[in-house]
């Protein structure tokens, strides 16, 4: 069962909005959340939220930089076209799934400063041809209707560029172990982060290396955040935190994709964008410590800010975690509590048992 402080901290952190290019209000609360327990925070000139925490005070030797590293932004949509009966068409920030759109509440964060509620129209059912019906609406067919009847109304409180996010309240299911919100990709591995930052904050006399954290922004439209802040703070080492695919549901299936499913633990992924020895430490750590865990292969670069990171500078050696999500990219993404637990004791008892880290640089 869930604690009511990580639930709360959960559901702060995927109401919140946030899309791509319009983090300012997640960094904010991340922010308020980590600052007392780091030893410097800042924001560098793309948005990304950068947290320094660092280990015991030991003069004699220089200590391996780790960058742990999440994406903060959520998809979203942006306002192109406000037509004279007021409808406002939209585009896509990141990769939407058009067959869940019509009939979901929108948020417009109008460049006032306003929330604006919506809703995304469709024809009634009745109203849609036979030959129609089969099809999925391409997103310029859509159309978001806050209530108004024309274009000089709906201007007075949206802009063309405004923000757009769905709407949704973050539930836990019967029994509080699994949860659905929209933008568990990636505040889920937000919340990690934060809970390791918390939790470090008070073992800094074990920790024998320097923690950089990273909540990146931009990642939905091609792991932008990430690009700049590998380059600036250059890490000996990198651990990216992300969702994956748990397809433990009806249509899909595991011949095709892989073994991957709620409860199963943490997904250490291999593959050529991910550092053979650092991930063969982790395994060892899920090993050791019976953490549970599953392998994922991914023969291309991964769709994550590790593969920006690996390919920065002189390059970073680079591990990626990643946490089962059901339903990604839709606003009832859904985790198990206890995935989130195993990731975070992974993490920590890597970061705090492997002594040897900078081996892997020679
Ligand atoms: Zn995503």
């Amino acid at each position: 069962m869930i604690h009511e402080e990580d639930f709360q901290l959960i559901k702060h952190l995927t109401e919140i909005q946030g899309c791509v290019g319009n983090e300012t209000r997640i960094r904010e609360y991340i922010l308020n959340h980590v600052k007392t327990y780091c030893d410097k925070t800042e924001i560098d000139k793309i948005g990304n939220l950068i947290c320094y925490l660092n280990g015991k005070k030991d003069t004699s030797t220089s200590k391996p930089k780790i960058l742990l590293d999440a994406h903060m932004d959520e998809i979203g949509f942006m306002v192109r076209y406000i037509d004279k009966n007021g409808f406002i068409r939209f585009a896509a920030l990141g990769g939407q799934n058009m067959r869940i759109l019509p009939g979901q509440t929108v948020i417009i964060h109008s460049s006032s400063g306003k929330d604006i509620i919506g809703v995304i129209g469709e024809k009634a059912l009745h109203l849609i041809s036979k030959e129609e019906r089969k099809k999925v609406s391409s997103i310029e067919d859509l159309f978001i209707d806050i209530g108004l009847s024309s274009d000089k109304e709906v201007k007075e409180h949206v802009s063309i560029g405004d923000y757009i996010t769905l709407k949704q309240e973050c539930h836990p299911f019967i029994n509080h172990e699994r949860i659905f919100a929209k933008a568990l990709d990636n505040r889920l591995s937000c919340f990690v982060l934060i809970k390791l930052i918390k939790e470090f904050a008070s073992l800094r006399n074990e920790l024998d290396k320097d923690l950089i954290f990273l909540f990146a922004v931009q990642e939905e439209i091609g792991v932008r955040g990430s690009t700049v802040g590998a380059y600036k703070l250059n890490p000996d080492l990198a651990i990216v935190l992300d969702v994956t695919h748990a397809i433990d549901y009806p249509g899909v299936s595991k011949d095709k994709y892989q073994e991957c499913y709620l409860g199963c633990g943490a997904a250490i992924v291999i593959g050529p964008n991910l550092d053979p020895k650092m991930t063969r430490m982790l395994i060892n750590v899920a090993r050791d410590e019976k953490i549970p865990f599953v392998l994922e292969a991914e023969p291309r670069p991964t769709p994550t800010d590790a593969r920006a990171i690996q390919m920065t500078k002189s390059g970073i050696p680079c591990a990626l975690i990643e946490i089962p999500l059901r339903y990604m990219h839709t606003n009832i993404e859904t985790f198990e509590y206890k995935d989130a637990l195993h990731v975070i004791k992974l993490i920590k008892l890597f970061l705090l048992k492997e002594r040897d880290v900078m081996k892997l640089n020679g």
